[in-house]
């Protein structure tokens, strides 16, 4: 596995002592083989809080490039930020969750980004929502204006639970990396979780799904932070935790290329095992689906509407009580029941 990217740093910059002392702090426990981020401009989603410093903060970032010599980047949401940026000579930019929830805004980013001949490697978060193809439109709209080697960013996706800000939805990550597969992809914990506790076992998550890096917002002073005081770590925290992370090692891949050891690795049974059984899943589909059209037929012939809603309702609860006695998760349960149920109407009408 390549080195982890590390992304660190404040959610906002306030002050210009701020920015330097957590960028210190993170450098004398960790070395300098990470990005320093920190937002010039907050987008908040209710008015009347912290919206940011503006430009003051990309000088604070240059001070901290230029003293402690690591990569330094912030966030854009309009062509006067994108502007702003690239003036400051920024290493890294950000588009956030609220801006590729926008394709105006992404293109405005994308124009100024065309005309520039210095270019910042540009990060992409996915959108509020659960959106896969607004966070690959925006990276595709980067790219046709000349960003390299775009970075895609997961913090997660709303409504969160009670425990988490915004829920992690590990199949966005995986589908966008299915698109495109050449994007580097970072998870960033600390939005997910929006609150301290739970960013170490996100944070390990991400590192057993196998990606590439992290995002973690840093705080000289947590507490005193204005904005996402919860869950920001202090400098030592933010050590800690990443020191006590396992990265795996994508043995897997090399091995691959070794067809005898493919052959006789218990990996390859496995996966034999698993294909075998999708098989006879989707057999079972097959068959469900001829039923339910002969189904449509009794229903046409007997003038009676498709969707029969208490029958429905009845098919759901009954896999319910199925998947809770069996320890399913309910919500995969519902989810596919949901999907089968939605592929027979269509074939009824
Ligand atoms: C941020 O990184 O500080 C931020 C605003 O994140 P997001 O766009 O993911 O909400
Ligand atoms: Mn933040």
């Amino acid at each position: 596995m390549q080195a982890l990217r590390v992304i660190l740093g404040p959610c906002a910059a306030e002050t210009r002592q701020q920015v330097l002392e957590t960028a210190q702090a993170l450098v004398g426990m960790l070395g300098r083989n990470f990005i320093y981020r920190a937002g010039a401009w907050k987008p908040r989603t209710t008015p009347g809080k912290f919206e940011g410093v503006g430009l003051p903060a990309l000088s604070w970032l240059q001070e901290v490039r230029d003293t402690l010599g690591i990569p330094v980047a912030t966030e854009v949401a309009t062509a006067e930020h994108m502007k702003a940026a690239i003036e400051a000579h920024m290493d890294y930019v950000w588009v956030g969750a609220r801006t590729t929830t926008n394709p105006f805004l992404v293109q405005e980013l994308s124009d100024v980004l065309r005309e520039s001949d210095y270019k910042p490697r540009v990060m992409v978060k996915n959108p509020v929502g659960q959106d896969i193809d607004l966070w690959q439109g925006a990276i595709e709209r980067l790219i046709q204006a000349g960003a390299v080697r775009p970075i895609a960013i997961h913090r997660g996706v709303a409504p969160g639970t009670e425990q988490l800000r915004n829920q992690p939805c590990w199949a966005m990550p995986i589908e966008l990396k299915r698109r495109m597969p050449e994007v580097e992809m970072v998870i960033d914990p600390s939005h997910m979780a929006g609150c301290r506790d739970m960013i170490p076992t996100l944070a390990q998550q991400a590192l057993d799904m196998g990606y590439e890096g992290l995002m973690i917002e840093s705080h000289i002073c947590p507490s005193k932070a204005l904005s996402d005081a919860d869950q920001q770590l202090t400098p030592a925290a933010t050590a800690e935790l990443l020191q006590g992370l396992r990265i795996r090692s994508n043995a897997l891949s090399s091995s691959e290329d070794n067809a005898l050891r493919k052959q006789s690795s218990k990996l390859t049974i496995l996966r034999g095992q698993i294909d075998e059984l999708d098989d006879q899943l989707f057999t079972l589909l097959r068959q469900r689906l001829q039923v339910a059209e002969e189904i449509g037929e009794y229903k046409r012939e007997h003038g009676m509407p498709v969707v029969q809603e208490s029958r429905y309702q009845q098919i759901l609860q009954k896999r319910a009580e199925w998947a809770r006695a069996q320890g399913v998760p309910e919500k995969t349960v519902r989810a596919i029941m949901e999907a089968i149920h939605e592929a027979s109407v269509e074939r009824q009408i």
